[in-house]
This record gives structure tokens, C-alpha cells and sequence, in this order.
């Protein structure tokens, strides 16, 4: 939200909906195909394949959806409920995790990572730790007592106002639900959490626990790359940014300069990102 307060200042027109469906109208003309980069071996749904080669790439369609023209969107809006359209010529789809319920071609799906924060009983230094601790085994059988122990990882943030933020493994156990306001917590999960950063520091095990959470990151379904997807679609006028996994925060600000670039010049001029075109693989 606070980005988009800075856009507001800037004259953007702001408005908070969730989308419920993008609409199309037949295109006149044809996109370009998608240029492949030199090592093409991007497959949906699978391993690299040996057989789908740069040339098989560009000799089919761009898309499936080329002969359509985006001509806006609907969606309901969030302070009134009431279903509104809005005519564009251009829709980025920035979904995350939820992209293929709008566009449902698009090879992306949910990894659900559960959260916690506490604060600490004293103030701790400005560190990010990502940690590999040993959780020994408890034998509540003799048939327990071979096991070997259990490492587990997880990321422990020192965040301003003395607050701490723990996250760690993703699970798809839940499907992405409808909207980030049904995500499902697992209390469990959570304090499994807490009690291994309470098994390494007093400071967090004598603190007090804020918030358990959950929320999913966008995981792109396609052998041979990881995301993420970020450019046009071969539908004329949709463009694309999702699918970057771990790394959406880190890669926001590029993401966004380049989706500028291709909108208002035409082509992504500051970094070569066709790897990373959405049209190889919808
Ligand atoms: C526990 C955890 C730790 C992470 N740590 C890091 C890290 O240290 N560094 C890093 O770079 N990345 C990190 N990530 C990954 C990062 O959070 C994601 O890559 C990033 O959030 C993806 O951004 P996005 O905008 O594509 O999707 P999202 O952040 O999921 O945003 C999508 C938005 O679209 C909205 N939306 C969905 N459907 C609709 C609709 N129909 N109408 C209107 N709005 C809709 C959703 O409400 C949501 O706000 C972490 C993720 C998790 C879960």
C-alpha cells in the first residue's frame, strides 16, 4: 500500500478491486513470435525435454490466445462491492501465486511458507540469519531411536521497531485459495517454528510471539527454468510479471523498470530478459 500512496502522489489513479475476469476482443493483427534465447529448453509442466529445440519453439504460434486483444478489465471494488469494468489497452497481470485463475494458461502455482514474529525479550543486532539447526530425535519408541536428526532452516530477520520475523519451509499441502484473506494457517507450523529459533537463542525464546502467518509465493510450473515469467503474452496488449518464486522482492524494482520500458518503448532496453519471455511457453 505504501507504493501505491507514492504512485497517488505522483497522479496515479489508484483503485483497490479484486479482479474477476479480463476482457478480450479479436485482434487484427498478429504479435511477433518470441525470440528464443541460445539455450532454449524451457517445457510446461515437466523436465527440460530433449526434442523441443529453439527452432520447434519459434515455428509455433506465439500463443494460443493470439488472436485476441485485451480490452479491459472487471472487478469488484473493494470499498463499495459493486462490479466495475475498466476499458484498457494495456493489463499487466502482477498475481503472484493467483495468476492462472485470471489467465488460466499460465503455468504457475502457490507455495505456501508460514511466518511468525516475536519480539525479543532485549533489542538483537541488525542481522539476517539463515540457519541449519540440528533437531535431535525424540524417541517416544525404540523403534524411534535410529533416527537420524532432522536439519531444518529457518530464515531469522531483525526488523526495525525490536521485532524479529522467522520464516521457514513451503509446503503445497493447501491449494492456493481465492483470495490472500482465506489463506489457511497451520497453528502448527508455526510453533514448530518458534521452537526451533527458541532452541538457539534465549533472547527469542524469552520474547513474545506477535503473529503466526502463512502466505503463498508464485512457483513457475516449468522444467529447465525458474522463473520468473515477465514481459508481453502474445495476447496483444497483456503483459505479464509473475512467477519469481523466492526472489519476488529482491527483483520487484527491476521487474517493474523493465515492464516500463516494454510498455511505454517498446522493448525492455536495460537488461536482456528474453529467457524470461512469457510467450515461450503460454
Ligand atoms: C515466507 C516468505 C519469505 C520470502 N522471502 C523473500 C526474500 O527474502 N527475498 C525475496 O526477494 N523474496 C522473498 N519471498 C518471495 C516474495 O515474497 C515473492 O516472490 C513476491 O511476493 C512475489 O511478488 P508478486 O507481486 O508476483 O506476488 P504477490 O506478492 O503474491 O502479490 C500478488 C498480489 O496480487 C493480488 N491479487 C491476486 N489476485 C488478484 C485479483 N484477482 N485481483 C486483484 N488483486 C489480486 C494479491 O492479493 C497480491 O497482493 C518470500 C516469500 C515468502 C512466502
Amino acid at each position: 500500500m505504501s507504493m501505491a500512496r507514492l504512485a497517488q502522489e505522483r497522479g496515479v489513479n489508484v483503485i483497490v478491486g479484486s479482479v474477476t475476469d479480463i476482457e478480450y476482443t479479436e485482434s487484427t493483427s498478429t504479435p511477433p513470435p518470441a525470440t528464443p534465447p541460445p539455450s532454449d529448453n524451457m517445457t510446461p509442466n515437466g523436465p527440460p525435454s530433449p526434442t523441443l529445440s529453439s527452432a520447434s519453439v519459434n515455428s509455433v504460434p506465439s500463443s494460443r490466445n493470439s488472436r485476441r486483444k485485451v480490452s479491459g478489465i472487471i472487478y469488484t471494488n473493494t470499498q463499495s462491492g459493486t462490479s466495475c469494468t475498466i476499458p484498457a489497452t494495456t493489463v499487466i497481470l502482477a498475481t503472484g501465486p493467483w495468476t492462472s485463475k485470471l489467465y488460466p494458461s499460465a503455468p504457475i502455482s502457490g507455495l505456501r511458507a508460514h511466518s511468525v514474529t516475536i519480539t525479543p525479550s532485549s533489542p538483537v543486532s541488525a542481522y539476517a540469519l539463515f540457519t541449519e539447526i540440528t533437531i535431535p530425535p525424540t524417541p517416544q519408541s525404540p523403534l524411534h531411536s535410529n533416527q537420524p536428526p532432522n536439519v531444518v532452516s529457518p530464515e531469522i530477520y531483525a526488523r526495525p521497531n525490536n521485532e524479529i520475523y522467522v520464516c521457514g519451509e513451503g509446503d503445497m499441502e493447501v491449494a492456493v485459495p481465492e483470495t490472500t484473506a482465506d489463506v489457511q494457517i497451520d497453528e502448527a507450523r508455526c510453533d514448530d517454528l518458534i521452537a526451533q529459533v527458541s532452541s538457539i537463542s534465549d533472547n527469542i525464546r524469552l520474547g513474545r510471539v506477535t503473529r503466526k502467518q502463512a502466505c503463498y509465493l508464485p512457483i513457475l510450473n516449468v522444467g529447465g527454468s525458474g522463473g520468473p515469467l515477465v514481459g508481453e503474452t502474445g495476447t496483444e496488449g497483456l503483459l505479464m510479471a509473475t512467477g519469481h518464486s523466492c526472489w519476488g522482492i529482491n527483483n520487484a524494482p527491476a521487474t517493474g523498470k523493465l515492464l516500463s520500458e516494454i510498455v511505454f518503448e517498446g522493448q525492455a532496453v536495460s537488461a536482456d530478459i528474453r529467457q524470461l519471455d512469457p510467450r515461450r511457453i503460454l
